[in-house]
């Protein structure tokens, strides 16, 4: 059996942890196995049946109030105890700084062999290897993972979901919750509201020094808004306080991967590239043809984004 974690965001499945999910199934598929999906925390059964379309056949769910807020240090002996309790020999999550911490734990407790930044389905020809992208997504390595136990976390878009119309069934779980899991808490969690969250995005439009000041951010939100796309920028950009530093991407800053990246007047700096050169599609609209970013590019504009941006806003709203 595969054991994917999930990650939970307002009583609902990730999206980066339902395409973990259907990763998890492909192997499964090769393992000649079946997925049990593991979550934890506050959730509607209605949302975790959902794990179901993504082919899971039932998923765990551990509700104790202890663990409504994210705790690393808990959510990893849950998972390890899960590990155990199943005999789960392939463990798969979707990448993220939280399912990192919690992940290290878990591969402690577990003595198993943790591979980050898996990009494609494991090769079983010969063991045990998996692709993953290494020196911010410069290069790749190909990596046998020989441990008993495996923990894979994988990039966004490694795989892309089919969904069918199977529902998972939920079956709740009593986890040992030890005093000393609880030794660090999360008292108050303030999220940014009502935008769409970056790492999650499908969609994104970023913006650089190209867009000359913040009073100039409309168009480009125009377009964000006309797409239902995330907004980004590049990190000069929220140094100078243009825009929020949440929004910075790059090699410092937020690393996405969405299907559509629309950089608008962003130079292409390596350092910027780092953090969104697993985007499916890069569009890259530069008043300058040399700009280095064009190499990077899937598609091109070659012209001044305040004239560009309204024009494209206007051609998706005329086509929606
Ligand atoms: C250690 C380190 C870490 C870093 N980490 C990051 C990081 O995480 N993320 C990041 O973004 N940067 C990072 N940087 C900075 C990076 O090197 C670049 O300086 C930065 O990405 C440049 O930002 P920019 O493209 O917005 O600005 P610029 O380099 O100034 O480029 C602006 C672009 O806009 C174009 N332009 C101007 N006017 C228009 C117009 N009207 N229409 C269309 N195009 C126009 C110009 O031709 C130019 O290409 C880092 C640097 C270092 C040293």
């Amino acid at each position: 059996m595969i054991l994917i974690f999930t990650e939970i965001a307002d009583g609902a499945i990730k999206k980066s942890s339902l395409e973990a999910i259907y990763y998890g199934s492909k192997v499964a598929e090769m393992m000649d196995t079946t997925v049990t999906a593991l979550a934890i925390g506050n959730a509607d059964a209605a949302e975790l049946e959902k794990a179901g379309n993504f082919g899971a056949t039932n998923i765990l769910h551990a509700n104790d109030t202890k663990l409504t807020s994210p705790n690393s240090m808990a959510y990893a002996s849950v998972l390890a105890e899960t590990v155990k309790n199943t005999g789960a020999k392939v463990i798969i999550t979707a990448k993220s700084s939280f399912a990192d911490a919690v992940i290290a734990r878990a591969a402690g407790a577990l003595k198993a062999a943790v591979v980050g930044n898996v990009t494609e389905l494991p090769n079983m020809s010969n063991g045990f290897q998996v692709k993953v992208s290494i020196f911010t997504g410069k290069a790749f390595a190909d990596v046998k993972v020989n441990g008993d136990v495996k923990i894979l976390a994988i990039k966004k878009n490694a795989v892309a979901p089919i969904e069918n119309n199977n529902s998972a069934a939920v079956e709740n779980i009593s986890p040992s919750l030890y005093e000393n899991l609880f030794s660090a808490k999360v008292t108050e969690t303030i999220k940014a509201t009502g935008m769409i969250s970056l790492p999650e995005a499908d969609l994104v439009v970023s913006g650089g020094r190209g867009m000359k000041g913040p009073e100039n951010w409309q168009p480009l939100l125009d377009l964000a808004d006309a797409l239902g796309a995330a907004t980004a920028c590049s990190k000069p950009v929220s140094d100078l306080d243009w825009r929020p530093h949440h929004e910075h991407v790059g090699q410092t800053g937020v690393k996405v991967s969405p299907n559509l990246y629309i950089a608008c007047g962003i130079s292409g700096a390596i350092q910027h590239l780092a953090g969104v050169n697993s985007s499916k599609v890069l569009v890259v609209i530069n008043k300058d043809p040399e700009a280095p970013f064009f190499k990077a590019a899937d598609y091109g504009i070659v012209g001044d984004v305040f004239e560009i941006l309204p024009k494209l806003t206007k051609a998706i709203l005329a086509n929606k």
